[in-house]
């Protein structure tokens, strides 16, 4: 079984934790360290089962308790060359640290983790297509302003697709951001929008794939309903009543995922 507990997404914060067979880590751990213990326990995934944290960037949101929470509970930190020396600069570094060079796939606890390069404004961002022995493939971009052929060769035919949809450009435009931040969100390294992610399910999924998740949805500049209407309409629309669909929230753990076999069972947060 696999199970996938969600603890937030959005600019405020970011963090995921995967708990296989084999291997229980984190992807991201952009709130503070007391915020991410009690995240992990409302998604029943406790901090000292987990064996390593994976780092997807260095923006604050994704990074921001990985030193006091990797160092409290001794966890490498596994995070692109580029992002390791960033946080080493900025005494954000944890004491323990694996570095990895993007699209070089590497071996954590008998996971395969394949770390794609993506196109945002960060000095070495990375998604993550994670495979384990039993076949399970789990794909995660977020924090991306395209998706090319890399990223997309790299979450097709996942099991579990988390997946960025970031903003509305109507509600990006008419917000009272500064025009540059406007821009760059807009722009080729920025993020995501709506109709790109959800566009993308027609390419991404196939029928391996059980779950999906918009993740990283701007509070500002979009809509968590709006969101999961219109990824609940695609896939409908693709005949997929059967794939699990849900938004990751900023301010609440979403809850906790399980897959077994063909089936995907959502267990709820214990909030
Ligand atoms: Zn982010
Ligand atoms: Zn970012």
């Amino acid at each position: 079984m696999v199970k996938i507990g969600i603890l937030g997404g959005g600019s405020a914060g970011n963090s995921m934790v995967i708990s296989t067979r084999n291997c229980t880590f984190a992807i991201d751990a952009g709130f503070s360290g007391r915020e991410l213990r009690k995240r992990m326990a409302a998604v029943g995934i406790a901090p000292d089962e987990l064996e390593a944290v994976l780092l997807t960037h260095e923006h604050t949101d994704h990074s921001k308790g990985c030193r006091v929470f990797c160092n409290s509970f001794a966890l490498p930190l596994y995070a692109s060359s580029g992002t390791a020396t960033y946080l080493r600069n900025h005494d954000n570094l944890p004491e323990r640290v694996v570095v990895f060079e993007r699209d070089n796939t590497f071996e954590l606890n008998e996971l395969m983790i394949h770390p794609f390069a993506v196109r945002h404004d960060a000095v070495d961002p990375v998604g993550f297509s994670i495979l384990t022995p039993d076949g399970v493939k789990i794909g995660v971009a977020t924090d991306l302003g395209i998706l090319d052929g890399n990223v997309e060769r790299s979450v097709y035919d996942s099991d579990v697709l988390v997946l960025e949809c970031n903003y509305c450009p109507e509600k990006l435009r008419n917000s009272n951001r500064p025009e540059l931040t406007k821009r760059r969100i807009a722009g080729r390294n920025g993020h995501l929008e709506n109709a790109d992610a959800v566009n993308a399910l027609e390419k991404l999924v196939t029928p391996r794939t059980k779950l999906v998740l918009f993740g990283h949805v701007s509070r500002e500049c979009n809509d968590y309903d709006f969101v999961r209407s219109i990824g609940r309409e695609k896939l409908d629309m693709m005949g997929r009543q059967d794939v699990v669909f849900d938004v990751i929230l900023q301010d609440t753990p979403l809850g906790r995922f399980e897959l077994a076999g063909e089936s995907c069972t959502f267990c709820g947060a214990d909030i």
